[in-house]
């Protein structure tokens, strides 16, 4: 599932292949994924060239010279492809960009991605929080942000796209790890080392796995420390990984290293009002 690295590593690639590019003809074949008719995204898209191609958390926007912003959401197997590439024919074609020097077409097997075609940036485009690899990430406000959201856990709010942009199951799991706290620790127990510590950590898996893509496994082989490694020795402690459901979100940790952190003594958040007792 693309997060933010994986969707940054395909903006590079849209750099090489579509930027100062003209479309000479854009299609789309998908209602699920092309919001709008396919008549107007081609009209929209064609003859057009591409000035920018912008991203922002796990969106991406590619942005045309007459102001024309195209929004894209990988959702779980969106991708950019060129003509030729392996493994392309086995995918399932929905949109084609004609360019000069490629052409370029969104795959996506499970149909889950989005492409949005505005004259603006979309709602859920400016809601995102700060992303990481773009402004950085301010460890104050992210302190404020947990404490504001005192009641989940820390890798829940680490994935809210409001708090962070990008940041998903994968990446909050290896920091997490990284920074040696329980992913089921709550919000409001986290200390601001903790914060820094979180902040280091994040910053190391999403620089680790930009390294890991440029390098081209394709992804043959699971790169992470300990995502999807259950059952295996921590690279660190040696304790066997355990997984949990988090949020709905299967979560890989170490039981031997990575610790639950108790709220502190008068910093506690005030327990949930009670609510009343329903009849079955
Ligand atoms: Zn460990």
């Amino acid at each position: 599932v693309p997060e933010l690295p994986e969707v940054e590593f395909v903006r590079r690639r849209l750099v090489r292949w579509l930027k100062g590019a003209r479309i000479v003809g854009a299609w789309a074949g998908d209602r699920m994924v092309v919001k709008g008719t396919a008549k107007s995204f081609a009209e929209r898209l064609s003859g057009r060239t591409v000035t920018g191609l912008g991203r922002r958390g796990k969106w991406l926007r590619i942005e045309l010279d007459d102001g024309t912003l195209l929004f894209g959401h990988l959702g779980m197997t969106g991708d950019f492809r060129r003509d030729g590439e392996p493994r392309f024919e086995r995918a399932r074609l929905l949109v084609e960009l004609r360019g000069k020097r490629a052409v370029v077409r969104y795959v996506d097997a499970r149909r889950l991605g989005r492409l949005v075609v505005a004259t603006e940036d979309i709602p859920t485009w400016t809601k995102l929080g700060p992303d990481p690899l773009l402004e950085g990430i301010d460890p104050a406000a992210l302190s404020a942000k947990l404490a504001r959201r005192a009641r989940r856990t820390v890798k829940e709010v680490l994935m809210d796209q409001t708090v962070l942009a990008g940041v998903g199951n994968i990446q909050a799991i290896e920091a997490l790890w990284k920074a040696r706290i329980d992913p089921r620790t709550l919000a409001s127990a986290l200390s601001t080392e903790h914060v820094a510590a979180i902040v280091a950590g994040l910053h190391w898996t999403i620089e680790r796995t930009l390294a890991d893509l440029a390098k081209g496994d394709d992804g043959e082989k699971n790169p992470f420390m300990i995502y999807g490694r259950k059952g295996t020795p921590c690279p660190r402690c040696k304790t066997l990984l355990a997984r949990i459901e988090l949020g709905g979100r299967t979560t890989t940790f170490c039981p031997g290293c990575q610790e639950r952190i108790k709220a502190r003594q008068g910093t506690r958040a005030r327990p949930r009002a009670q609510r009343p007792r329903t009849s079955p």
